[in-house]
């Protein structure tokens, strides 16, 4: 239902504006995804630095190794006294990993290992409880702050841009968003059958940590290299950002456990001009000019940065707002409403 006033006059409140902050929460967001990224290539140098130490190998170490040795030595040396020791509270990548006495693990990781192996082993499932409530109060946010595929899949869309403005067909098309929870259904199936947690077969973040680790610590890379190539090529040919709307069984698990998220974004229709550059920027596929965000919304706040009246800003809510009709400032409301101000409309046509 269209709840827009139909005479503007006789709505004379103060439209709200957004905090300041939120327009610029977009270029926080890519600050984080940075440090994720850097961190998940620091730790394997870290765990490679801690071995040669402790096998005393300095003098038999290659050139490129000594380089190694030293540029670690001289990173942690302000932050640790005993490396050997100490470098042990580094450890892991987003699929788990221990951050000081912190021992935190994607929950996927934890769904998988609990199907798996049917058995609740506390300890572990409890590594997954501050993403998960995290996840409840802001949604899908690991996908748009933390993922480290996300960092790589934005890049690709960039390129896709790139490629559509020097004249290639970049293909744009849109399935069902529904194959995802099956995806995420086959492979827990899949797992209670094998007794293996195959999500991180297909899991872009547990993939791209595993690689890395692979680069550095084994100087070699795994199958997983070719499956996120495929994924990045999908991306670029067929469907902008289509394995995170369409498959990644870890954007299905985020998306049911902020179903009901309290942090949400909405449009103050009375600031909006109905251009629709939030909906254009949108990753994910949504529509914020028509108020449609639902579980997949990850709170990314590209929509907030991008909007050029501040007409998106954050509230608190467990639900969406319905669609509030066309932006007040909008050509469309600013017809409907003259039709009913036979005034306004004459000094229109004059
Ligand atoms: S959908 Fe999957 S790959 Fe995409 S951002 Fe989310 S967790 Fe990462
Ligand atoms: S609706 Fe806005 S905040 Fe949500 S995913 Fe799309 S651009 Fe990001």
């Amino acid at each position: 239902m269209n709840k827009t006033p139909m005479n503007p006059t006789a709505t004379n409140k103060a439209v709200h504006k957004p905090f300041f902050l939120w327009r610029h929460l977009n270029k926080l967001r890519w600050v984080s995804l940075t440090i994720v990224f850097t961190m998940l290539v620091l730790i394997p140098f870290l765990h490679v630095y801690q071995t040669y130490l402790a096998a005393h190998t300095y003098d038999l170490l290659s050139g490129s190794e000594k380089q190694i040795y030293n540029s670690m030595e001289w990173l942690s040396s302000p932050f640790v006294t005993d490396p050997e020791d100490q470098l042990d509270a580094l450890k892991g990548n987003t699929w788990s990993g221990t951050f000081g006495s912190l021992q935190l693990s994607d929950p996927l990781a934890v769904l998988g290992h609990l199907v798996s192996s049917q058995t609740f082993y506390w300890p572990f499932i409890l590594t997954a409880l501050i993403p998960v409530i995290l996840t409840v109060f802001f949604g899908r946010f690991f996908c748009g702050w933390i993922c480290p595929a996300t960092f790589l899949y934005e890049l690709n869309s960039n390129l896709g841009i790139l490629l559509r403005k020097s004249g290639l067909h970049i293909g744009n098309r849109r399935f069902d968003r529904r194959l995802k929870y099956l995806v995420l259904a086959i492979g827990l199936a899949i797992a209670v059958a094998t007794g293996s947690a195959a999500f991180a077969a297909i899991y872009p973040p547990a993939i791209i940590g595993r690689e890395i680790y692979y680069a550095i610590a084994l100087g070699g890379f795994g199958s997983g290299v070719v499956f996120f190539l495929l994924t990045l090529l999908f991306d670029l040919l067929l469907s902008r950002r289509g394995f995170c709307r369409y498959i990644c069984p870890g954007g299905a698990l985020y998306s049911l456990l902020g179903r009901f998220r309290l942090l949400r974004i909405k449009r103050i229709v009375e600031s909006c001009n109905d251009c629709a550059k939030c909906t254009a920027v949108c990753e994910f596929g949504l529509d914020p000019l028509h108020d449609h965000f639902g579980q997949e919304c990850n709170n990314c706040s590209a929509c907030i940065a991008v909007c050029p009246t501040e007409a998106m800003t954050f509230y608190l809510s467990p639900q969406d707002i319905a669609n509030q009709g066309p932006g007040h400032l909008g050509r469309q409301y600013k017809q409907q409403n003259t039709a009913f101000n036979p005034a306004e409309k004459m000094a229109g046509e004059n």
